[in-house]
Formats: C-alpha cells, sequence, structure tokens
C-alpha cells in the first residue's frame, strides 16, 4: 500500500473529500501468505467447527467442544493473528484478521466464542498491557493455553457500561486490589482462565484489572438461556473479594475507559466483517434452495420477487465488504508508517484505531443490519421452511440478532457517528463548518455542479459527491439550529437523538455510497473493465437506490428541524432541491442481471 494513503484524513474525513481510487485497499488485493490464513481458517471450520454445530448448543457438550475447538484454533494459529511476534503471535495486519472473521462467521456461536477471545478479551493486554503483562500472558492467549473473556456490563450498566460499579480496593499492604460486584452477559465466562474486569478503584477511578479465573472469590453463574448464538458461553461474573495482584492493573488507574472503549472499535470493525461472512453463507443457501424449490411448476428462483432479494443481498455483501476492507486498509497503512520497535508503538497504534472510531461503528451497524437484512430475506427465500429448525436459515436468524445489541447497541453506535464528526470539527481536526461554508455558498449561487464525470461510474461519482453535499448540509443546519442545545443531556438524549439517528443513517449510507465505488474503480485498475461487469451493475443500483434514501432522509432532518415553521422549511426544501440530483437508471434491469448471475452461480462470487 501506498505512503500516500497515510496522509489521508482522519476517520470521518470521507464525508468531506473523496480518496482517490488508487489509494483504497480492496480483498482482491490480499497476498498468498494472507489468504493462506483465511483458508486455514475455512478448512478448520468446515472439518471441526461446521460439523458440531448442533452438538454445541446442547447444555452439558457447548464448554467441552468450545474449549476443544479453542485449543484446535490455537494449535493453528488463528488465536494469535494479531499478537506481535516477540510474544509468540504472528503481529498480522488487521485486513487480514478481518479475512479470518468472515471464515470463522460461518458460525455464529464459534464466531462469538473465538472474536471475544482474540478480540476484546487479548487485545486489551497487546494495546495496554506492559512488558511483564505481556510476556506473562501473551503466548498463552496465543495458543489457546489461556482463553480470554471481557467484562465490562453490569446488570444496571450496559450501554451506560462507565457508571460501573464494580469496586475495587486497595489491600493495606498495598499488595492487591480487592474486587467486589458483578459482570452480566459475559462471553465465554463458563471456560475463560481470563478475564479483563473493569472496576472502579475506591467507587470512582474506572480501571481495567487482569483477573485469572484461580483467583479466590472468582465466580460464575449458571448459563443464559439465549435466543441465538446457543452454542457459546454466556454468564454472569461474579467477584468477592477477589485479591487481583497490584501488578494485573491493566494501563493507569482512572484511565480504564481507553482500553474498553479502545477495543471496541476493533471489535466492531471485526463484527461488521464477520456479518459479511455470515451474509455469504446464507446468500448460497437460499439460492440453493431456491433453485430447487419448485412452485407453480418451475424453481422459486425464476419468481422476480425472489430474484430480487438475491440482487440485494449480494449487492449490500459487497458494498459492507468494500467498506470494511477501506477501513481496515487505511488503519493498516497508518500502523504501517509507525515504527514497530519503538517502545510507545502498541499505545500509538491505540490511537489509529480510536481515529478511526466512526467508520468503526459505522461497520458495526452496518454490517449488523446488513446480516439482519439477509437471514430475513432467506427465511422468505424457504417460505414455511425457513422457519423449522431443520432448515439452516432458521438458526441464522436467531444468531444474527445478538449484532445489533452487544460491541455497543445499534442506537449507541448511531450516536457516536455523527457526535464524533462534530466532536472532531470542534477540535480542529475535521473541516466540517469549512465545508458547509462551500455548500452553502454553492446553494446561494446555485451552482451546484450537477455534470456526471465522464468514464466508468462517473454519474455514480457525481451521485457520491452529491450524497456527501445534503448529508453536511443538513448535518450543517441541524448543528446551527440546536448548536446551544448541544450541551444539554436532556436535548442530546431527547429530541436531539431523532436528528442524531437520522444524520447517522444519512452518514452511514455516503460511507457506503463511497466505498462501493472506490472499490469498483480500483478493480477496474486491477482486473479491467469486461471482467468487472457484475460489480460495476451492483455499484450502479446501490448508488441510485441510496442517494434517493439519502435525499428522503434529509427531508425529513429539515422537516424536524424546521418544526412547525412554514417558512423556514421552504427555504431548506429550497436548498435542497439545489443540491438534489436525479436520474434514470432501469433499476430492475440491473438488478435482474445481478440475481441472473447469483442464481447461476449459487451464491456470492466475489
Ligand atoms: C449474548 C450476549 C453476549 C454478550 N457478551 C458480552 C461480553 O463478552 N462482555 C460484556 O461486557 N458485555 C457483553 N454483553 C452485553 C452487551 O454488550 C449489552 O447487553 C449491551 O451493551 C446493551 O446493554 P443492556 O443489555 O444493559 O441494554 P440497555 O443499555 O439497557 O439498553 C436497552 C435499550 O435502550 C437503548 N439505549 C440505551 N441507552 C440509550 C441512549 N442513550 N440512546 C438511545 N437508546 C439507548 C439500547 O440501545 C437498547 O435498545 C453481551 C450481551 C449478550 C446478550
Amino acid at each position: 500500500m501506498s505512503k500516500e494513503a497515510v496522509s489521508k484524513p482522519v476517520g470521518g474525513g470521507f464525508l468531506l473529500g473523496d480518496g482517490p481510487a488508487a489509494t483504497i485497499f480492496v480483498p482482491e488485493q490480499f497476498t498468498e501468505e494472507q489468504l493462506s490464513f483465511s483458508e486455514t481458517a475455512v478448512d478448520f471450520m468446515e472439518k471441526d467447527v461446521l460439523p458440531l454445530t448442533e452438538k454445541m448448543e446442547e447444555h452439558d457438550k457447548k464448554i467441552e467442544i468450545n474449549v476443544k475447538l479453542m485449543k484446535k484454533a490455537g494449535e493453528i494459529g488463528l488465536l494469535m493473528i494479531e499478537i506481535p511476534e516477540e510474544f509468540g503471535g504472528l503481529g498480522m495486519d488487521l485486513s487480514t484478521s478481518l479475512k479470518v472473521s468472515e471464515a470463522i462467521a460461518r458460525s455464529g456461536s464459534f464466531a462469538a466464542t473465538i472474536l471475544a477471545h482474540s478480540g476484546i478479551g487479548t487485545l486489551p493486554i497487546v494495546y495496554f498491557g506492559n512488558e511483564a503483562q505481556k510476556r506473562k500472558y501473551l503466548p498463552k492467549l496465543a495458543t489457546g493455553e489461556m482463553i480470554a473473556a471481557y467484562g465490562l456490563t453490569e446488570t444496571g450498566y450496559g450501554s451506560d457500561a462507565l457508571g460501573a460499579k464494580t469496586k475495587a480496593v486497595l489491600s493495606p499492604d498495598k499488595k492487591y486490589y480487592v474486587l467486589n460486584g458483578e459482570k452480566q452477559f459475559i462471553t465465554n465466562s463458563g471456560f475463560a482462565d481470563l478475564f479483563i474486569i473493569y472496576a472502579k478503584v475506591d467507587g470512582e477511578k474506572f480501571t481495567a484489572f487482569i483477573v485469572e479465573r484461580k483467583f479466590e472469590g472468582l465466580s460464575t453463574a449458571k448459563e443464559e438461556n439465549k435466543m441465538g448464538i446457543k452454542g457459546s458461553s454466556t454468564r454472569s461474573v461474579i467477584l468477592n473479594d477477589v485479591k487481583v495482584p497490584v501488578e494485573n492493573v491493566l494501563g493507569e488507574i482512572g484511565k480504564g475507559h481507553q482500553s474498553a472503549l479502545g477495543v471496541l472499535d476493533i471489535g466492531r470493525l471485526k463484527l461488521g466483517m464477520a456479518s459479511v461472512g455470515g451474509s455469504k453463507e446464507i446468500i448460497k443457501y437460499a439460492v440453493q434452495y431456491a433453485n430447487q424449490r419448485m412452485q407453480f411448476g418451475q424453481p422459486i428462483s425464476s419468481f422476480g420477487m425472489i430474484r430480487r432479494k438475491f440482487a440485494d443481498m449480494m449487492t449490500k455483501v459487497y458494498v459492507t465488504e468494500s467498506m470494511s476492507y477501506r477501513t481496515s486498509g487505511m488503519i493498516d497503512d497508518a500502523i504501517h508508517a509507525l515504527d514497530r520497535k519503538a517502545p510507545d508503538f502498541s499505545k500509538k497504534a491505540a490511537k489509529i484505531f480510536e481515529d478511526y472510531d466512526i467508520e468503526a461503528s459505522i461497520m458495526k451497524v452496518y454490517g449488523s443490519e446488513m446480516l439482519g437484512f439477509v437471514v430475513d430475506e432467506a427465511v422468505q427465500s424457504y417460505g414455511g421452511y425457513g422457519y423449522i429448525e431443520d432448515y439452516p436459515v432458521a438458526r441464522a436468524y436467531r444468531d444474527a440478532r445478538i449484532n445489533r445489541i452487544f460491541e455497543g447497541t445499534n442506537e449507541i453506535n448511531r450516536l457516536l457517528i455523527p457526535a464524533t464528526i462534530l466532536k472532531r470539527s470542534m477540535k480542529g481536526e475535521l473541516d466540517f463548518m469549512g465545508r458547509l461554508d462551500d455548500i452553502l455558498a454553492e446553494i446561494k449561487a446555485d451552482r451546484v455542479n450537477k455534470t456526471p464525470g465522464q468514464g466508468l461510474l462517473g454519474t455514480e461519482m457525481l451521485a457520491a459527491d452529491i450524497a456527501k453535499k445534503i448529508t453536511v448540509y443538513a448535518a450543517g443546519v441541524s448543528v446551527q439550529k440546536y448548536m446551544s442545545s448541544l450541551t444539554d443531556k436532556a436535548f442530546n438524549f431527547g429530541r436531539g437523538e431523532y436528528i442524531f439517528e437520522q444524520l447517522a443513517n444519512m452518514m452511514m449510507e455516503t460511507y457506503a455510497i463511497d466505498s462501493a465505488i472506490l472499490r469498483t474503480l480500483k478493480l477496474k485498475e486491477l482486473k479491467g473493465e469486461p471482467a468487472i461487469s457484475i460489480p460495476v451493475l451492483m455499484t450502479r443500483a446501490f448508488v441510485y437506490e441510496t442517494l434517493n434514501k439519502i435525499a428522503l432522509i434529509a427531508r425529513q432532518v429539515l422537516g424536524d428541524v424546521a418544526q412547525d415553521n412554514a417558512d423556514e422549511f421552504t427555504t431548506y426544501e429550497k436548498a435542497l432541491a439545489r443540491l438534489t440530483f436525479t436520474y434514470a437508471l432501469d433499476l430492475s434491469g440491473i438488478k435482474e442481471r445481478i440475481a441472473a448471475h447469483v442464481v447461476e452461480k449459487e451464491g456470492y462470487t466475489l
């Protein structure tokens, strides 16, 4: 990857400008070495994990099976991908790790287990641990000798996680912190050997601790009876006077939020990609089923409404995948530019993940909702059989639902997207207001460019530009109107959320449009235009539909902002009309060509 990419804007910059296609990473650029890891994961899933899908959901088998599979995953190197080489890992980049997440997502339950271990369970030590902690724990986590869990949530503190009540008090001899409290819904808690536990020192300073299962006073409650991912372990973790040596404080006292939230950003990126992997699996099942199920004397895959579903499923997966790898590519580029041998490497790498927290939230929400769409349409394609547990889509439907809830609910992540963009703008890191001024000037002079560019996807590039302008305009008008209320908690958590939610939707769709176009243009460079007819069709269909969606949301936001003031609304409407760009497209004709491809190939093919 080019050094040029390193100088691209920090997270959120996509809204204000456009990166040239040459600087984005696309999965078609993976090297053989990178792909060999995901092939190992694919092989492992097929031979070891998928045959046990039903067994691992049995209450008395789940722990034994998960532990066995985790040991095997450790033996074949799947747990060491992001652990630095000097601590027994492979030190691979985020993109490779995402590719492995994609492969593992074929089992919702095991994906939860392995991602909780190698992501939120292990990465706090990788990025925030000291040398001694890394030396002690990482080699064992890399091989699966120890399995990790992450304990943040409490009964009264879920979304409001930093409010946690679990308490840590220094012992009189200053050798231990004594922890008391209860963590809820902790993945891997039935068998984990190590827990990253968040507690407040003296009830005030939010701090991370490395807590081993064998420390006296730690116990777990009974398994939760879940709707889905039944093969994973979820329990409460009870801390009753647990003596944690002072050397197991992770990071600084009172700075636990850094690791708690920092690793969630990485978790969110992985969840987005895992959603892509899960979706690919489900598309395959749905299309194969539709090709053999006959109604009215013909396969149901010949019916337009079923074919439309397949075209949309494939397109949404393509787009989400483009966003995921674009994001991981930017992060990898920035991390590659760091000096790995420098003592502050981990700290700087953690800062880079933080820089892309907007994109991480987008990937979490977009990926989980895309998966939700795919499993829902898959159940529908199966008809009544989709509702019967003997067929694979019923489990996938149940398993998918949790993705919108954990790693920060989609509501919380939606709040974070516009709020972080505004925060960055106020800190001068993003020139949001400057961009808004330019757009307002263009509207005033009625000189918004509506001439499509030349060449492949020229119209779509213009549409992306317009989508960004509409989004910045709607966000800008909202900010200008509510500037004085933005520091008011009642507004932010109340009426303001109606607007934040819509702005987040616009921002996510803008990132989606932009990423799909950039990937397709990059593919043209890599493979030549004749080889990319399906990506071109998917991009055209997606951009067309999504630009219309963005314009509609903008109208709603502007209505919300104007409230009952008809004159104010008319002013906004006129401005929006000057920004809006519409064009003719044979949408169903394009979708039909995508569907024909999916139906013939029986699955996602790119
Ligand atoms: C299977 C499973 C595995 C899990 N694994 C782990 C784990 O390994 N480690 C861990 O620490 N936690 C884990 N969790 C916990 C999970 O992260 C939380 O359930 C989640 O963060 C939501 O918290 P809550 O359940 O308390 O819901 P609440 O916070 O009570 O939220 C309820 C609803 O209110 C909404 N809401 C809350 N605040 C706002 C707001 N300000 N604006 C708008 N809407 C809002 C939420 O979005 C949600 O829709 C797991 C949960 C499950 C079910």
